[in-house]
This record gives structure tokens, sequence and C-alpha cells, in this order.
């Protein structure tokens, strides 16, 4: 039998190294079987599709749960800057109904010259802030040899857009208990979203949630294009939450709110927005953050 004669689903990964949880083709039987639809794979469906597991994943985190009928949402800054800013948000993000706080410490900057974050120092603020705020945090690990440290004090690991296909930090975050927020990366269609995730799962950690967050087109007008239509498609294709970032996929705080209310009525399971007391002296994506009075304002279209 070929090793080629595989299923033709969309999430086979392509000529990615075998994993634990996809055995290679079986060996060449004794007696050749005639060739029926019944025996023609007996290849073990992916992880992440429906076909292994039918029913919506739901993450518990405290008394949150992340992809049942709740629309969620976490807000928070770009990156965590002082003490000050990120408990002042924190308040305000739970005050207006914010689920979860988000913010920076490890930042992956363009420019190597750009702020990079205030690193352990940012995690020990934002841990206390989520604390006094009473709410779960979330923050992006960069690094393999963080992922375990970061994870004792954050709720959920953001995996950014750039290290999405990061193979060596996906497989150590699915040796972790904590959820992942897997973000789609800017050239990454969704199969390769799906090996991504594939990686997390086949590593034991089953807590992922997908995160489209705008891919890069020939459009210049908005930072990115945000595949809205990814909502559905995911849907079919995997029993995984999905999780959209309308603030990193069009850079501008006007265009959000819009794109909340349209994530929304797509069929997310959530939002991750940035959120910043003075979006303007921000040290990072300055354009994009809401301030508390426009996130007052989506929070109460979205949820009134
Ligand atoms: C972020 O969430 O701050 C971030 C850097 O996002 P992305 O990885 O999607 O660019
Ligand atoms: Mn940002």
């Amino acid at each position: 039998m070929q090793p080629t004669e595989l299923p033709t689903e969309a999430l086979q990964p392509q000529a990615e190294p075998k994993i634990a949880a996809q055995p290679a083709a079986e060996s060449k039987p004794a007696q050749a079987p005639a060739k029926t639809s019944a025996n023609k794979s007996t290849k073990k469906p992916p992880l992440v599709s429906r076909e292994h597991k039918a029913q919506d994943t739901r993450i518990q985190i405290g008394q949150l749960e992340i992809g049942g009928d709740q629309f969620i949402t976490m807000a928070g800054p770009c990156s965590v800057e002082s003490c000050e800013q990120i408990h002042e948000t924190a308040l305000i993000v739970k005050e207006f109904g914010g689920h979860m706080l988000r913010g920076g410490c490890f930042k992956p900057r363009t420019n190597p010259y750009s702020f990079q974050g205030l690193g352990y120092q940012g995690l020990d603020y934002m841990q206390q802030a989520g604390q006094s705020a009473r709410l779960p945090i979330i923050t992006e690990v960069m690094d393999r040899e963080d992922v375990h440290k970061v994870a004792l004090q954050a709720d959920v690991l953001q995996i950014g857009a750039r290290n999405m296909q990061n193979f060596a930090l996906l497989k150590e975050v699915g040796k972790t208990t904590r959820p992942i927020l897997l973000k789609r990366g800017l050239m990454s269609s969704l199969d390769e979203l799906l090996g991504a995730a594939e990686y997390i799962l086949a590593h034991g950690n089953q807590q992922v949630m997908l995160c489209e967050r705008g891919i890069r087109t020939f459009e210049t007008a908005t930072r990115n294009t945000l595949d809205l239509s990814a909502v559905p498609l995911l849907k079919q294709m995997t029993h995984l939450p999905i999780i959209i970032d309308p603030s990193h996929a069009v850079g501008k705080r006007d265009l959000v709110l819009p794109m909340a209310k349209a994530a929304k009525a797509v069929g997310a399971h959530g939002i991750i927005v940035e959120v910043h007391p003075d979006p303007d002296k921000a040290l990072s994506d300055a354009e994009q953050q809401l301030n508390f009075e426009q996130y007052q304002q989506m929070m109460g279209e979205l949820y009134r």
C-alpha cells in the first residue's frame, strides 16, 4: 500500500514530521486486502478535526467558559507598561464587562529598538492587576525557555502570529496544562493554522483556542485584512473555540467596534481587543488601542 493513499481531508499537515498521535502508515500486511472504501485508509483523523471530536471544545478558566454559548471579551493594553497602567486598565476592563485581562510582557516587535516589554516584572504587575480586578490573565510567550515559568503566573498563554509555526515553542506549550490562544500567522492558511494547533494537541494539551487576527493582503488601508469567513469555516473544520482579534486586524481604533460586532455576528466565541488609558502615549500599537470611553461603548453595543 502506498503511503500516499491518505484521506484527502483538508487538515492533513503537509510534509511535517510524524507525531505521536499520527502513527505512520501501516506496514505492508502479509496478505494484501481487497481495496474497499472501508479499509482504504486506517490513518487516524487529526486531533483538531470534527472527525476526531464532533462536539465543541469548551475551555474552563475558573468561572469562565470559552467555547460555549457565551461571547467573551479579553481586553487590555498591547503591552504592560507600568504597574499603574495595568491596574487602571484591569479595573475598567472588569467594570464594563470584560472577561479576561490581556497584556504583553514579552513583545514581538518588528524593530529591535522598539519597546520589548517589561518581561517578568510586567508579568508580576499583571498578575496583581488580574487578582485585584478578579480577572484571569492572558499573555504572550515567545521563548521555549519561558513557557513553564510564564505558565506559573498566566491563566492563558498566547502564541503570537509571528510564532505560529515555531514548532519547538508549540511542542513546549503542548506540555503545559494552561489553555493556549494560538494566533494565525500573517501569511498562513487555515490548514497551516490547524496544523500548528495539531502540534499542541499532539503533545498533550487539548485546550487550544484559535485566533484570527487579520492576514496580509494587497490592501494597505488597514493594517491587515480581517478574514471573517475563517470563523464559520473553522467551525466546520474543528471543534476548537474561535476568537477574533479586531485590533491587530484593522490597526485603527475607530474600526475596532464594527469589526468586534461583526465577529459576534459570524459566530466567533469571543474577541481579544487592545485598550489603553492613554492610547496616543502607548509604547506599542498606539493607533489601534481603544481608549476607555471607546471600550465602554463597544461593550455596551456588544452586550446590551
Ligand atoms: C499582540 O497580541 O499583542 C500581538 C503581538 O499580536 P499578533 O501576534 O497577532 O501580532
Ligand atoms: Mn499589539
